[in-house]
């Protein structure tokens, strides 16, 4: 790994990509950036001064508000990160009333955003902050690390952004930048890349200014160095190794890719009268504590609608019949793809008079169950690909339209 010397290969007479401030004809000479990081720190906070982006979070800087932004944003794009902030805050808007809050409205203020243990450990933390800390934000590194669900990196963001605290933020902008300027050409989420960039991150960090370094570095990340960097409007472009070699498409370097794993799964809407049968997940495993219509995974051999009567009655005790498919629904997540066939059930040999709805006689896969009318589908916190079922089937305008159906 090069790990920022300088390079040992010929940096060509012109920069690839890179207009000069003063001449176009004359661009900037290459500025080792081990040798100029007085100089490279200077440009890249007189760029964020200039180029931030006006986010909710930037204007009081309150920890509980970083707190917030930085878990929400992580697996999130920015512009659906800022609205469900924006929500967020309406209805939580300080740690006592988050700690106030049931965790059944945490989830649903949360869903869609995904990966709901996050959820679960914020309003885990509030609680922590108000009963150990007085509802006062802690200040010190140790206690923000000790709050449930906050690792490594998210208490550096707080620490730095909210506090000052001279410390780095290592996220995946912070490591393709860091990757390009000083040429890493390892995998930068593996030994000993990533190493190396957690060391130049820390040592980018300038003195009294971690709040601003920090974010302008995961700016540049989002905004200039991107998956496809524009150099020419890089504050750092005088600076970066790679530019000058000519290898910026060569960095970072890609490590071993997950593979994506199909999932074909099945769920049923069973009706009686007005009411749905809905379930509550298991608190442990994938979305814990989130409202479903039961079903599971097809066998191999095995047709969808089998599965999904097969499905019901391991999880509900309920026997029952598949009255008509509503359709499939696809939704990708990190590592797996799913394929969701959707079924309209009915209960097997039920009088169609029964005015009651009854009782599940097991429950195997969830903690409760509800009958629920429809419109209490909205208040309930559902995986993604559920809510979208829920969405289509109740839509006024457009019931019983799924695509492949
Ligand atoms: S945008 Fe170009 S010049 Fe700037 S850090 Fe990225 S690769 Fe280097």
């Amino acid at each position: 790994m090069r790990g920022g010397k300088t390079p040992s290969r010929a940096v060509p007479a012109t920069l690839p990509g890179l207009a000069s401030a003063s001449s176009a004809s004359a661009p900037p000479r290459h500025l080792p950036p081990e040798a100029h990081l007085p100089q490279l720190q200077q440009a890249l906070l007189a760029w964020f001064a200039a180029h931030q982006r006006p986010l909710p979070w930037r204007v009081n800087y309150t920890p509980y508000e970083v707190w917030i932004s930085e878990v929400m944003l992580q697996q999130t794009q920015m512009e659906r990160g800022v609205s469900y902030f924006t929500r967020w805050m309406a209805r939580f808007p300080d740690v006592a009333a988050l700690a106030a809050a049931s965790e059944e409205e945490v989830l649903r203020l949360w869903e869609g955003l995904g990966y709901y243990s996050r959820a679960r450990h914020v309003l885990a933390a509030a609680r922590r902050i108000m009963d150990r800390h007085g509802g006062v934000f802690p200040a010190a590194l140790e206690d923000i690390r000790a709050l449930p669900g906050v690792g490594p990196y998210t208490a550096g963001a707080i620490a730095s952004i909210a506090f000052g605290e001279k410390l780095p933020c290592v996220d995946a902008n912070v490591e393709r930048v860091v990757a390009r300027v000083f040429d890493l050409d390892t995998p930068v989420k593996q030994e000993p890349a990533a190493s190396a960039v957690r060391a130049w991150a820390l040592r980018l960090v300038p003195e009294g200014k971690a709040r601003e370094h920090n974010q302008a570095m995961m700016e540049l990340g989002a905004l200039v160095c991107g998956k496809k960097p524009r150099c020419g409007a890089c504050p750092l472009a005088a600076f970066c190794i790679s530019l000058h070699l000519g290898i910026v498409d060569q960095r970072p370097v890609p490590g071993k890719r997950t593979p994506i794993t199909p999932i074909e799964v099945v769920t049923g809407v069973l009706r009686r009268k007005d009411r749905i049968f809905v379930q509550k997940r298991l608190a442990s495993g994938v979305w814990g504590n989130l409202w479903e219509f039961p079903g599971g995974r097809v066998e191999p051999g095995e047709s969808p609608e089998a599965a999904v009567v097969r499905e019901f009655e391991e999880e509900t005790g309920f026997a029952v019949a598949v009255d008509s498919k509503y359709g499939i629904i696809r939704h990708g997540y990190t590592t797996y793809k799913i394929t969701l066939h959707c079924f309209a059930l009915s209960l097997a040999g039920a009088d169609g008079d029964l005015e009651e709805a009854p009782d599940p006689p097991v429950l195997t896969a969830a903690s409760a169950w509800r009958w629920a009318p429809p419109r209490e589908l909205e208040d309930l916190a559902m995986p993604a690909a559920h809510r979208k079922l829920a969405d289509r089937i109740f839509a006024a305008d457009a019931p019983r339209r799924l695509p492949g159906a």
